[in-house]
């Protein structure tokens, strides 16, 4: 299968090329002859699977194709994603994917200056990707209009939910006009989700690959029984004894986050934090430095998590095991990711137990113990 036999325009399949992409992943072949046809889409698929790439293909495709040459712009496709991190991923997507057509798009999300925004958004766009309180906040003021929208986007809907966006989602959705094509993307199909997916969808086609509770085959999994104060320790041991030179760890705190920079800036390993507390500045440099491999280790807790997306990460650490079974799911899931390999390592304490084994419920295998550690 190629993006051709998808009917993807000659412009969409040389800026593929560019990216590297031979071939559509499963999500991409299920989902664009659906949107290309019109069809609102229910899609279950976690972030790893290429659901930007799904989404964004067939719509550019369609607003090229229905591109006016006069007249002035209004936003005909609004993509609602959860964090600042998603927004600006799924634009950098729309960017590298729409480079040879003339569509525009835009992010605005919270904790920054709207200044920016407001005169990107004042120029004209076809494509706004947004969290949805800076959405409201820009509509109560007036700068933004929605009643020309012909597609809604609705990513990671099941992150929304957990985050409490239901009200700003259902305030948004009756601005938008009913005649639209909407797309809506969970990682699970939990009952909640389901009920919101109802309430906007029309006939959805249901696409689903790679169920949240089966982890990305190709992540190697172990887990290392530790105490508490060896964790900094274990840490410098696995990183030196398997020569990782780029790794993102887990904690569950903001704190856990900035004490564990603090820890590996003492063994010499340059870390950076990237959580609630960091301004967006701080965030955008941390995940820089990591992408250009000048930071070896990035530290993240799992909200400012969501949206990270490293090319070729080898390897997740979870310095500390996640209280949600499903949330050690999207956490390994940010290796691994579209069909490369990785390794997911664990520290686990006497009192993290409990929560490994609900993951070794969840994804109905007992993660692989790692017992030649000098901290066993
Ligand atoms: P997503 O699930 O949208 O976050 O995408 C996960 C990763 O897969 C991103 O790094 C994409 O750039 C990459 N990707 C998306 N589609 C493809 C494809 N067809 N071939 C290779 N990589 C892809």
């Amino acid at each position: 299968m190629t993006f051709s036999n998808l009917r993807l325009i000659k412009p969409l399949v040389l800026a593929l090329d560019k990216k590297g992409y031979t071939e559509p992943t499963p999500i991409q072949e299920q989902a664009i002859p659906h949107i290309l046809e019109g069809k609102d889409i229910f899609g279950c698929a976690q972030t790893g699977t290429g659901k930007t790439a799904a989404f964004a293909l067939p719509m550019l495709q369609l607003l090229d194709a229905r591109k006016q040459a006069n007249g002035p712009k209004t936003i005909k496709a609004l993509i609602l994603a959860p964090t600042r991190e998603l927004a600006s991923q799924i634009s950098e997507n729309f960017l590298a994917y729409g480079k040879n057509l003339g569509i525009s798009h835009c992010t605005i999300f919270g904790g920054v200056s709207q200044v920016n925004q407001v005169n990107n958004l004042r120029r004209g766009v076809d494509v706004l990707v947004a969290t949805p309180g800076r959405l409201l906040d820009l509509m109560n003021q007036g700068y933004i209009k929605l009643n020309n929208i012909e597609f809604l986007v609705l990513d990671e809907a099941d992150r929304m939910l957990d985050m409490g966006f239901i009200n700003d989602i259902k305030k948004i959705l009756t601005k938008v006009p009913a005649k639209r094509q909407t797309l809506f993307f969970s990682a699970t199909a939990a009952p909640a989700i389901m009920k919101l997916a109802n309430t906007i969808l029309n006939n959805p086609v249901h696409v689903a690959v790679t169920p949240v509770s089966s982890t990305a085959s190709l992540v190697e999994q172990s887990v290392y029984y530790v105490k508490k104060e060896d964790k900094r320790g274990l840490l410098k041991f696995v990183l030196v004894n398997n020569k990782i030179d780029h790794a993102l760890v887990f904690t569950r705190t903001k704190h856990g986050a900035d004490k564990v920079v603090k820890d590996l800036a003492i063994l010499g390993i340059s870390a950076a934090a990237i959580h609630g507390n960091k301004s967006q500045g701080a965030r955008e440099r941390a995940l820089k430095g990591f992408k250009n491999r000048t930071i070896r280790i990035l530290v993240a807790t799992d909200i400012a998590s969501r949206g990270i997306d490293v090319d070729k990460l080898s390897h997740v650490i979870n310095y500390e095991i996640p209280e949600q079974a499903e949330t050690y799911v999207h956490r390994i899931g940010r290796t691994g990711r579209a069909g490369a390999s990785g390794v997911a390592m664990s520290f686990c304490t006497r009192d993290e137990m409990p929560y490994l084994k609900d993951i070794n419920k969840l994804i109905k295998k007992n993660i692989e113990v790692v017992s030649t550690h000098p901290f066993n």
